[in-house]
């Protein structure tokens, strides 16, 4: 019986010859007894990454108001249901619940669905949503959600988990990257023996030459795909943070990430967080794909978005129930971190989508509209 996913990974290797890189992200973040997710302390100072919402609460508070800014322009609905992917510790959501929680008839309409996989984060999530007395589910996939109300999706750093396939181009044909076991035992990269098809959301696979590698993720387009269908006809919203490229590239961006610091992807299997960039195009085709009734906003970094939601107005209220300069200076540079261009603020991308029939904020080809048909001209 192996006693960690190294040995387990081995075991596999010396019976199958090689696996898919896919298949060992897989295994390493979610394998139910090894994975990477039944870590305690994965996330935040004292783990191996820290994400936005565990920087400062005025990340999820702004995320908050935009959460009820929505519900507004829904025409304020009786029941509306709220669900994150892949929520982390859930302080998030607790943030935007701690906003929320002012609106009586918000909380009334807020139906929270989480939408986790990890049991270690479902606990923490429990924990973190005790003080609230409103309905909370959890969910394995987006499967069963219920389809009898207007929606919003949500996540931070939850593309960027899911598991990429790796294809190279040789002799003119595309091989999957897989890894296999060299001769002292180690992990190392190989290819696939049989030719596979480029996906069809990589723009740039036709132009490939041998020597060029793509990425993808099929779970992210099938959640995307499965979010796009059920906006489609509840209406609603999406809205992700995550790190990635908007036009398509190639290379590889796999990588891992072990206390704050880069480390082999081989290295601590199970051990270390692997992430890869998102391909923002890939998701915007699949939204483009339901254009009829979907649109996609254009892409704007998590900077501009907190700042133009009034991060700093926030900041310097918090700031007012602080009495230490101590606690003052943590929270200013906090802010800071989440939004300069040079930090998470830049590096960060914001994808949004929702039913063209919302006058959702930050959509651009909404107000270009209006003014070129004479409305909306506050002049
Ligand atoms: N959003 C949180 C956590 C990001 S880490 C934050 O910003 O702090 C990625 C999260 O996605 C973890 O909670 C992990 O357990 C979850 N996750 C990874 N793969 C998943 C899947 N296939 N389905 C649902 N959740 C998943």
């Amino acid at each position: 019986m192996p006693s960690n996913l190294k040995e387990y990974l081995i075991e596999i290797l010396e019976e199958k010859e090689s696996i898919p890189i896919h298949d060992y992200m897989a295994l390493c973040l979610q394998h139910p007894e090894f994975g990477y997710y039944q870590k305690k302390e994965a996330l935040g100072r004292k783990g191996d990454f820290i994400t936005a919402p565990e920087i400062s609460q005025s990340f999820g508070e702004i995320i908050g108001s935009y959460c009820a800014y929505i519900w507004q322009i829904l025409g304020e609905p009786s029941q509306f249901h709220l669900i994150e992917l892949g929520g982390g510790y859930g302080t998030l959501m607790s943030d935007i619940l701690h906003v929320i929680k002012k609106y009586p008839a918000m909380m009334e309409s807020f139906h929270i669905h989480m939408v986790e996989t990890s049991p270690v984060m479902i606990a923490r999530q429990k924990k973190a949503f005790e003080k609230y007395d409103l309905p909370i589910f959890w969910h394995k996939d987006l499967d069963q959600l219920p389809k009898d109300a207007p929606c919003m999706f949500l996540g931070n750093e939850f593309f960027d988990a899911l598991p990429v396939r790796q294809l190279q181009k040789e002799g003119g044909f595309w091989y999957e990257r897989h890894m296999q076991l060299n001769k002292q035992n180690e992990f190392e990269f190989c290819l696939g023996n049989r030719p596979v098809c480029p996906p069809e959301t990589h723009l740039l696979a036709d132009d490939a030459k041998d020597g060029h590698m793509i990425e993808y993720s099929p779970l992210s387009l099938k959640f995307l795909d499965q979010m796009a269908r059920h906006l489609q006809k509840q209406t609603g919203v999406g809205l992700f943070m995550d790190y990635g490229y908007i036009f398509p590239t190639f290379g590889e961006s796999l990588q891992a990430i072990k206390n704050h610091e880069y480390v082999d992807i081989f290295a601590y299997p199970g051990e270390s967080d692997l992430t890869a960039h998102v391909d923002f195009g890939a998701l915007g085709q699949v939204i483009g794909g339901y254009s009829k009734e979907l649109k996609l906003l254009p892409p704007m970094s998590q900077g501009d978005f907190l700042l133009q939601l009034g991060i700093m107005q926030r900041g310097e209220a918090l700031k007012a129930s602080l009495s230490s300069q101590e606690e003052k200076d943590l929270l200013d540079s906090a802010i800071h971190r989440l939004t300069d261009k040079d930090e998470m603020g830049g590096i960060f991308k914001i994808f949004a989508f929702g039913h063209r029939s919302l006058k959702l904020p930050f959509d651009w080809e909404d107000q270009i509209l209006a003014q070129t048909q004479g409305r909306g001209d506050e002049k």
